[in-house]
């Protein structure tokens, strides 16, 4: 798998991973806390119906053997069967005493069940006749009410049912009563009257569950035969009287056809039974019961929220904390990790670099040291070589091993130049700490080197460590010096020294002439005529004799004589070992070596390509005691006058104590 590089990449991809990771451990977690959940839901559910089914049966079905006893009370019957037999109905015949205990009777009875609003005992003519209402109302009359009429056409022993009703006596208070009447019969069987036993309906619905929020746990639905509503608007959303069909009309369709069932929707999960008054009364002594028409079967259901992902959030937010936690630190234990992780990455790669910078800058200096213009070498304090670098030891022709730590490196300097080596040493040595010289190297194959070193000493805190030193080559300087000294001294057009020349040269002789008492002696010599020739032939031709002059000249000269061209077309011999006598031959054999050979100038010249020309020549000696050739040069300059004046083409001698004439 290839790794992405980028940073963010990374983070993404660890963050993703993390989120991955936790989701598929809590998947099943969650899976299994919703599936219990969700049977502890139902559980719920149907327990609560249970209970509720029995309560709401077992409460009723009270209510009617109330009312079935009560209507059999011998003092009721009693009360209603003397009222009959009067002739005059307000009359009463029997005493008010008497009457006022039953009430008294029946008030405690009511009192002690808690749950009944009235109970009225009325005639056969619809005529109230007692009732726990304060004051009683004695004229008022039941004949056209529903409980009345019903009661009157039933058997003994048959009850009606109203439907659930607001309390006209707490209207406004969300109260609700049902009206359970009976018939009243006399022993032998003649109707007497009817019971009514007015039963708050509230009372009875009391252990329902109630609230309909998300919170809640369960909440009850309790819908008549045609589907409204009989709950007060307490107990949830739908107000008392609405109907079913419009706000849960799924449910609805469910209830209507089974008569106990169980529904999944998407957010609630429904338990529902039916309970048929007029069917489910066997706990009683009723023979019959009736109900308004649409107000039976009552269905009544259990609603509990349906357990997922949402409603575990939502009923436990610790859990949902842990959750949101888990996944946090999931995130942050990633980018945490891929965050130290680029940080070593990065740290890595850098110093990666730098070790690689380093090598190549120790190659870098490795080679500008081994193979730089110059040469290179350290020496330890006695002088002995401990580094050299490649182009020295090219220089030297010497291997490494030859020379670093067994050769003083005074030794590779000439004889003649080991005494600067030794002064810049010392420098070197010394609290300068730098020393500089030009010297020569002694090559392993004779040959010698002209170098300049220049060397500084390296130091620490325990003071002297090595000298190290840069070795320049001097040869092409040096080359260059020779040539411009040559140059300098040298006669361009004849190739002889000059007058320089023979300056530097009679620094040598004098001095050797004065140590060896050798004599030594000194010619000048002048073309004759030689303005004719340049006139006559021109001053190349003219250049062109002058060079014959000299080449008919040195080969009548020793090698050790000193030819020079001292300017014009005049020229001078040192002749050092020379005496008089043999200069004077010297001189001679000259001029008879430039008459007899004519100078070379071409046929386009003169006929056979030959000019004759001639010399004349003045000889002296130079004196033991003359520091310069001076002296001498204006000697042989008379000899030479004497020589033109005597009618050239000859030599003369002019020696020191001579007069001129
Ligand atoms: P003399 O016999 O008395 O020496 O007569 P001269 O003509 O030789 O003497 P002078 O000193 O009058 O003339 C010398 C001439 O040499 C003058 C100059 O033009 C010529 N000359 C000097 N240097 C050169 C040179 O380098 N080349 C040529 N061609 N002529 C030169
Ligand atoms: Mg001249
Ligand atoms: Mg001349």
């Amino acid at each position: 798998m290839r790794i992405p590089r980028s940073l963010t990449h990374r983070l993404v991809i660890a963050s993703v991973l993390a989120i991955v990771l936790v989701t598929l451990v809590l998947i099943p977690i969650t899976w299994s806390n919703t599936t219990t959940r969700f049977e502890s839901s139902r559980l719920t559910a149907k327990t609560l119906l249970e209970a509720e089914y029995d309560a709401l049966l077992q409460g009723m079905n009270e209510s009617l053997n109330h009312a079935l006893a009560i209507a059999e009370f011998p003092s009721v019957r009693q009360h209603l069967d003397r009222i009959r037999q009067t002739q005059n109905p307000y009359q009463d015949v029997w005493s008010d005493q008497n009457e006022d205990q039953i009430r008294g009777m029946l008030s405690t009875l009511l009192t002690h069940f808690g749950r009944y609003t009235r109970l009225v005992v009325i005639d056969t003519d619809g005529r109230q006749r007692l009732s726990t209402e304060d004051p009683p109302e004695s004229e008022i009359l039941h004949r056209n009410h529903l409980y009345f009429r019903e009661a009157m056409a039933m058997n003994p022993r048959s009850l009606y049912l109203s439907a659930p009703y607001p309390d006209p006596s707490r209207s406004g208070q969300e109260v609700y009563v049902i009206d359970i009447s009976t018939p009243i019969v006399s022993s032998e069987g003649e109707q007497l009257g009817v019971l009514l036993l007015t039963l708050n309906w509230n009372y009875l619905l009391r252990t329902l569950p109630h609230g309909m929020g998300a919170n809640a746990q369960a909440s009850a639905v309790l819908v008549d035969g045609q589907g409204n509503s009989l709950l007060p608007v307490s107990h949830g959303p739908v107000a008392f009287g609405d109907s079913m069909k419009d706000h849960k009309r799924v449910i609805w369709l469910e209830m209507e056809t089974r008569n106990r069932g169980e529904l999944l929707l998407d957010d609630e999960l429904v338990v529902f039974q039916t309970h048929d008054l007029r069917t489910h009364h066997f706990r009683t002594a009723a023979m019959q019961v009736l109900s308004v028409p649409g107000s039976q079967p009552w269905r009544i259901a259990i609603s509990v929220p349906r357990p997922d992902v949402a409603f575990l959030i939502a009923e436990s937010p610790w859990k949902t904390s842990l959750v949101v936690l888990t996944y946090g630190l999931a995130i942050g234990f990633s980018v945490f990790w891929v965050l130290s992780n680029h940080h070593q990455r990065s740290l890595k790669e850098k110093a990666q670099n730098l070790s690689q910078n380093a090598r190549s800058y120790a190659r870098e200096l490795t080679d500008l040291y081994e193979n730089a213009p110059c040469g290179y070498h350290s020496l330890d304090e006695q002088g002995v070589i401990q580094k050299i670098n490649r182009k020295e030891l090219q220089w030297l022709g010497y291997s490494r091993d030859e020379l670093v730590g067994k050769r003083y490196y005074r030794d590779l300097v000439s004889p003649e130049t080991r005494d600067a080596f030794d002064e810049a040493f010392k420098a070197v040595l010394a609290d300068g700490h730098e020393g500089s010289a030009e010297i020569e190297l002694m090559c392993k194959n004779g040959e010698k080197l002209p170098v300049a070193i220049e060397a500084t000493a390296q130091t620490n805190a325990s003071g002297f460590q090595y000298s190290r030193a840069m070795v320049f080559d001097l040869t092409d300087r040096k080359q260059l010096e020779d040539l411009l000294t040559t140059q300098a001294m040298t006669d361009p057009l004849t190739g002889l020294g000059n007058r320089r020349f023979l300056e530097t040269q009679a620094e040598l002789e004098i001095p050797r002439s004065r140590r060896s008492g050798e004599p030594l002696t000194l010619i000048a010599a002048d073309l004759d005529r030689f303005k004719r020739i340049n006139d006559d032939y021109g001053h190349d031709v003219g250049d062109r004799v002058l060079q014959e002059f000299a080449k008919t000249a040195q080969t009548e000269l020793r090698d050790g004589d000193i030819l020079c061209r001292m300017g014009g077309e005049e020229f001078t011999v040192l002749l050092p070992n020379t005496s008089k006598e043999h200069a004077l031959m010297v001189a001679e054999r000259l001029r008879a070596a430039v008459e007899t050979n004519p100078a070379e100038v071409g046929i386009d010249t003169t006929e056979d390509g030959y000019l004759s020309y001639t010399a004349s020549l003045g000889v002296t000696l130079v004196l033991q005691d003359e520091d310069s050739l001076k002296p001498a040069i204006k000697r042989a300059d008379e000899a030479l006058y004497a020589a033109k004046e005597a009618g050239r083409n000859r030599v003369q001698w002019r020696s020191a104590d001579m007069q001129h004439t």
